[in-house]
């Protein structure tokens, strides 16, 4: 074998090895980027039409009457995706209660929520009925949800909502000594369907523009009887936004206040930038 031969040989067994370096570097990262995208949603998702990315940077950054939108008992692989999707595009910016068992579930849909700028806070570990709790099982309810929370986002969830809006002494008593808002209810007046109702895009774009007023926090589902609904219902959503900004409305989030808010059933709450 020459030296010219020799060095072929080394060449090629370089080069070979360099390969299967490459191949076994490429699988890990396919398998590390496969765990990342857990979030692949098992519904629909939205792409920005050509008037979303026409939008300002900031489309907030002017006065008008400020709304919330507010998405309970997710994470739902079916809806959140989506959900998140339109509130991006549009850059708006919603508060999300958050089941805890559902957050056990899909903890990375909850961290692309923080990571999207939103608002996360508490909606109690699996949608109990808490006038038929003991003290003890409102406490687990609550501060179990508000770790799962805190171990994912780093922040420890200031906001409250009781499943069903039903709330309770021991629940309260709770919350009072955790220092967090009393239950964050919602504004309802107009006797209109919900979401969870099914009731189609057009009936939600109808119902979200009728409830929305300065500081109104809207009542909207990103999981539970909602993933029931048809997909097409979820329409209503880049199409509710449109029509609220058209007219005048600017998206806030919710924050705790030491002022009830009348306006959503008494809730320590405010609609803020
Ligand atoms: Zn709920």
């Amino acid at each position: 074998m020459s030296f010219d031969d020799r060095r072929r040989n080394v060449r090629s067994l370089l080069f070979f090895l360099v390969a299967l370096l490459g191949t076994v570097v490429l699988s890990f990262a396919g398998s590390f980027a496969g765990a990342a995208d857990r979030d692949v949603a098992l519904g629909p998702r939205y792409s920005p039409t050509a008037q979303d990315q026409a939008l300002p940077p900031n489309p907030e950054a002017r006065p008008g009457p400020r709304v919330a939108l507010t998405f309970d008992d997710g994470p739902s692989p079916q809806l959140t995706p989506y959900i998140l999707d339109v509130l991006a595009a549009k850059r708006v910016r919603a508060t999300f209660f958050l089941q805890g068992d559902n957050t056990e579930a899909r903890p990375e849909l909850v961290e692309r929520i923080h990571r999207e700028g939103h608002v996360v806070a508490n909606h109690a570990w699996d949608h109990a009925w808490f006038p038929d709790l003991t003290a003890a099982e409102a406490e687990e309810e609550i501060t179990r949800t508000n770790e799962v929370l805190q171990d994912i986002t780093g922040v420890r969830p200031t906001l409250f909502r009781y499943p069903f809006g039903q709330p309770s002494p021991d629940g309260d008593a709770v919350l009072a000594r955790l220092g967090m808002s009393n239950g964050v209810h919602w504004k309802w007046t107009s006797n209109k369907p919900g979401d969870f109702q099914c009731p189609g895009a057009d009936a939600l774009v109808d119902y979200v523009v009728t409830e929305a007023t300065d500081q109104a926090m809207i009542l909207l589902h990103d999981a539970g009887d909602t993933i029931g609904c048809p997909p097409a219902q979820l329409d209503y959503l880049p199409r509710a936004i449109d029509e609220l900004r058209a007219r005048g409305f600017v998206f806030g989030v919710v924050a705790p206040s030491p002022v009830p808010s009348p306006l959503n059933g008494g809730s320590r709450a405010a609609v803020v930038p």
